[in-house]
């Protein structure tokens, strides 16, 4: 019987393992991937927004050659956490399932079933992409992960969106020579953008080097070329590969499966309390970006790991207390 199992060996997992060790809380974590499975899959050039201190979980200091952290160096970080603190983890093994049993839950996963007393639900948002539901989004073609630029060295390649994502797919498949299009719902690039990489797609869409439709959407996509929506009207473009990094979200399905409530409306925001993280299910709590439903730009490393330190504070509280002594 564990007194805390963690489903996701991601950051925020792997900050909630740091403080049940801390605890002695008896814990396993449950990762359905290799080790932090999100950021390995990350795009591989990819520089983090934040500060390496901002990244740091259980207090491990996080070194970085520059001020801002790559995936690379994210990785390094997080394995030597995990195997320099003996992090008692399973790697590439999916949680099903969970059923309460005598006082805690039995949770069944793909190669076995495990007691607990409590939960965390730390499993993230970037495994389910939100699709455009347009038709040919299942061609080969149509990626939703972006990994990699040279792969799109002189092709024609269309990013959809104007976050993050697709800014830094823009500019990098540009930079290897592919013959780059945007597609952008709104008038301008998110507001959100990395403030050093704005100015540089602003400036390469001005000079003309980076084509992009505002206000448009993507309408259809063939084998060679895509229909796109435009306020003047529908244009239809050569195309190679289409990189939807429309977002992603978290798999809805598994949290009701684990009992979770969600909000009705488009949002699907799971019931937790604010404060002790603890879910509608007594004893099952949520922690990390997992926590915003669609709002999947509201929690992240940075700000989410602190809700490690909250789960745990509830469950030792909960803890029955030693019967003061009879004098
Ligand atoms: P995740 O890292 O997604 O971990 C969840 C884990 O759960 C995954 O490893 C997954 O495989 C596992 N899992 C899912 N389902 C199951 C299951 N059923 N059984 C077992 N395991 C399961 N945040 C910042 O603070 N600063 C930044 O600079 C920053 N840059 C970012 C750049 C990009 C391109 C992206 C996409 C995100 C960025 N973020 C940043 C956000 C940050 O990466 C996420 O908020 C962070 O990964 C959240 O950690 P997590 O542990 O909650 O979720």
């Amino acid at each position: 019987m564990f007194d805390l199992l963690i489903i996701g060996g991601g950051p925020i997992g792997l900050a909630c393992a740091l403080e049940a060790q801390k605890a002695n809380l008896k814990y396993l974590i449950i990762e359905k991937g290799t080790l932090v499975n999100s950021l390995y899959n990350y795009p591989s050039g990819m520089t983090f927004f934040s500060t390496s201190e901002k990244l740091e979980i259980g207090s491990v200091p996080f070194v970085s050659n520059s001020i801002k952290p790559t995936r690379s160096e994210s990785l390094e970080y997080y394995r030597r956490v995990a195997t320099s603190n003996h992090l008692n983890i399973r790697l590439f093994e999916t949680v099903l399932s969970n059923q309460p049993e005598s006082g805690g839950y039995k949770v069944t996963t793909s190669k076995g079933v495990y007691q607990t007393k409590n939960i965390i639900i730390a499993t993230g948002f970037y495994d389910i992409p939100v699709k455009m539901n347009i038709p040919g989004e299942d061609l080969p073609k149509v990626r939703h992960y972006y990994k990699d630029p040279s792969f799109y060295t002189m092709q024609k390649v269309l990013v959809v969106g104007a976050s993050n994502s697709s800014v830094d797919a823009a500019l990098e498949t540009f930079r290897k020579g592919a013959e780059v299009t945007m597609v952008i719902r709104k008038d301008d690039i998110n507001e959100r953008v990395k403030y050093w990489v704005r100015p540089d797609i602003i400036n390469r869409i001005k000079e003309g080097t980076i084509k992009v439709y505002y206000q448009s959407q993507l309408a259809a996509i063939r084998e060679f070329e895509v229909d796109i929506k435009t306020p003047e009207g529908l244009v239809t473009i050569a195309n190679d590969f289409v990189l939807a990094l429309t977002g992603y979200q978290p798999d809805f399905d598994f949290l009701k499966k684990m009992g979770i409530s969600l909000s009705a409306d488009e949002l699907c925001l799971p019931q937790y309390h604010a404060e002790t993280m603890e879910t509608n299910e007594k004893g099952v709590y949520l922690a990390g970006v997992v926590c915003g439903g669609m709002n999947t730009h509201l929690w992240f490393i940075e700000n989410s790991r602190i809700h490690a330190e909250q789960i745990v504070a509830d469950i030792l509280r909960k803890l029955p207390q030693p019967e003061t002594q009879k004098m």
